[in-house]
């Protein structure tokens, strides 16, 4: 301390910059920080923790930033994701700009160098101008320069990630900051604590009488649930409005489990047909982009569609088709004026298309039934996802975590989901590198068993963090689909040069041996039989495991269900 700040201090009691940004967090609630430590934050997080905040240590800023990501999905509160400078922000953005797309509440602080040197671009240690370059990527974006403005700069960041549709906020802690001195009683009085911070934004009734009386119209009515609908935790409304109506739902992968995939009105299994053949359509909580195939084109068939969209965000309607009956406002509200609406004799969908869509389903369920039951050795995606889909089954509470080409679509498919928000997945961006970020923000979030069925190619992006699941030892069971390769594990090189093929990885390689480097339990399967016997082992114990799960090379199909987004060369191939 200097001399002058010593003879401050015998006078008056002092706060700082640290101990602020930490009283700011915990005054509102945010009590879990995931991050990696180093210049200018080392510190931060040190004293974080001793001031009771749980600072979880990860291996490379993006998996950080994914569980933050994730943590504010399963929350409802911004995820707190702490990097250093320049290069551990740069890490960190790629989760910022993923929970902004995906509409997850998440806050990215990072520290940064000093101001000073930046602007006049002098070469200072890690120089970068964060804030500018963080922007485009983010919902909102905001520095703090003085002690005297942290707890607004903090409220503002809160507000601005779960306010209206959620999002990533940046929030840009310049070096200088931490230390920054300031009387405590003053210090302590500028810190805000949030009230309402996302308030409830109610439809109009004109939307909502709009929206019933294009519902009653209808023949053949289809609701569309999406991750919002998951996120919005109004899981009794939303099922009181399917069943009451008796219209058959298609969950979007994150909203499986809001009613369970095995609910008579589910039609999961009947996809292609509800989406061919339905004349209304109302989605909640999810957009018509690319996963709904923009809501037009040959998988919405013939039969001319009117749409009903419920949203928080205004201009999310009509961006792709015409929305006959946009209702505007957080889910919770908008189903619950619905219900409303419909008051006590609402006519049931009719059952000439009820009928039509079960028994769709009951044939696809039926073809599929013995395809999962095989005991292939090396296995094969159905047998392997058929003794998961088992397992899900039997502990419907566990979280499972799903990504890689496909291991995911297969899976999705496969897995039957019993209960709300227990399906995270590769989201809006259909990205690889989310998997041990989200497991282990799931486990800390929930305190629930997670089960990660991962592609091997998909795992190689955060691979590292077994370390992490191992040190927190958190209740995570991996199991990697090693199918030798990206997509599948044959590709060759046409040269015939030493040069593997780009999509092929080791042959053989034993991942869970990465597990038992850390003190987890490895184990390599070979047959659905030895996979259920390891994951059942690993679900019951709670002990970090990895499961190698050998499946033939040769099963898997390029880009697994999207294969037709590859560009091709129409150029004969030499
Ligand atoms: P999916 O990928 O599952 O189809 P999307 O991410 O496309 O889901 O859509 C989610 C939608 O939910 C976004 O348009 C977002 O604005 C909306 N949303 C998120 N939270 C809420 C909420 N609480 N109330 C209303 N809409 C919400
Ligand atoms: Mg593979």
């Amino acid at each position: 301390m200097s001399a002058v700040v010593q003879s401050i201090a015998a006078e008056q009691e002092l706060t700082d910059g640290f101990n602020l940004i930490i009283d700011a967090l915990k005054l509102n609630g945010l009590n879990t920080i995931y991050g990696v430590p180093g210049i200018p934050i080392t510190d931060f997080g040190r004293m974080a923790q001793a001031a009771g905040i749980r600072v979880l240590s990860f291996r490379h800023e993006q998996n950080a930033g994914y569980a933050a990501s994730i943590a504010g999905f399963l929350t409802k509160k911004p995820g707190v994701c702490l990097t250093v400078s320049a290069p551990g922000f740069l890490n960190g953005l790629t989760a910022l700009a993923h929970a902004t797309t995906n509409c997850f509440p998440m806050i990215l602080i990072s520290g940064s160098s000093e101001r000073e040197i930046v602007d006049l671009q002098q070469g200072d240690y890690e120089e970068m101008d964060q804030l500018a370059i963080a922007k485009p990527l983010c919902k909102a974006a905001f520095r703090v320069l003085h002690a005297a403005d942290i707890g607004i700069g903090v409220a503002r960041a809160i507000r601005a990630a779960v306010s209206g549709r959620p999002g990533g906020v940046y929030l840009d802690l310049p070096a200088k900051l931490f230390g920054q001195v300031m009387d405590a009683e003053a210090g302590k009085n500028s810190l805000v604590k949030v009230i309402d911070a996302a308030p409830a934004q109610i439809p109009a009734p004109d939307a909502v009488k709009r929206a019933l009386d294009v519902l009653k119209s209808a023949k053949r009515p289809l609701i569309i649930l999406g991750k919002g609908a998951a996120y919005a935790q109004a899981d009794d409304e939303i099922r009181a409005l399917i069943e009451k109506s008796g219209i058959p739902f298609l969950p979007m992968s994150m909203a499986k489990g809001l009613l369970p995939d095995t609910h008579p009105q589910c039609a999961g299994a009947a996809r292609s047909t509800v989406l061919k053949d339905a004349d209304v359509v109302m989605l909640i909580g999810a957009r018509l982009n690319w996963l709904l195939s923009h809501g037009k084109g040959k998988s919405w068939g013939d039969t001319p569609k009117k749409f009903i969209q419920i949203d928080i965000e205004p201009k999310e309607m009509d961006s792709n088709v015409e929305i006959v009956a946009p209702v505007v406002g957080d889910i919770g509200s908008c189903v619950s004026a619905l219900l409303a609406g419909m008051g006590g004799n609402w006519p049931a969908a009719s059952a000439d298309w009820t009928g039509v869509v079960s028994k769709k389903r009951e044939e696809n369920i039926a073809k599929m039934a013995p395809r999962l039951m095989n005991n292939n050795s090396p296995m094969d995606y159905h047998g392997a996802l058929g003794v998961l889909r088992t397992i899900v089954k039997e502990r419907p509470d566990a979280i499972l975590v799903n990504e890689g080409a496909n291991t995911l679509d297969l899976a999705r498919g496969i897995i039957d989901m019993y209960q709300p928000r227990k399906r995270i997945d590769v989201g809006t961006w259909g990205i690889m590198g989310i998997g041990m970020g989200y497991s282990i923000a799931a486990a800390i979030e929930t305190g629930k068993p997670v089960l990660a069925i991962e592609g091997d190619s998909a795992f190689g992006f955060s691979g590292m963090e077994v370390e992490t699941i191992c040190r927190y030892n958190l209740p995570v069971c991996i199991v990697i689909f090693n199918n030798d390769g990206i997509y599948r594990g044959t590709d060759v090189n046409p040269t015939g040069g030493s040069d593997v093929a780009p999509t092929v990885f080791v042959k053989g390689a034993r991942y869970d041996k990465m597990m038992e480097a850390f003190g987890g339990v490895g184990i390599n399967a070979t047959s659905p039989d030895e996979l259920k016997r390891a994951v059942n082992a690993a679900l019951d114990s709670g002990k970090p495991t990895l499961i190698n799960a050998v499946i033939d090379p040769a099963a898997g199909s390029e880009s697994g269900r999207i294969g037709n987004l590859n560009p091709q060369s129409l150029l004969k191939k030499k």
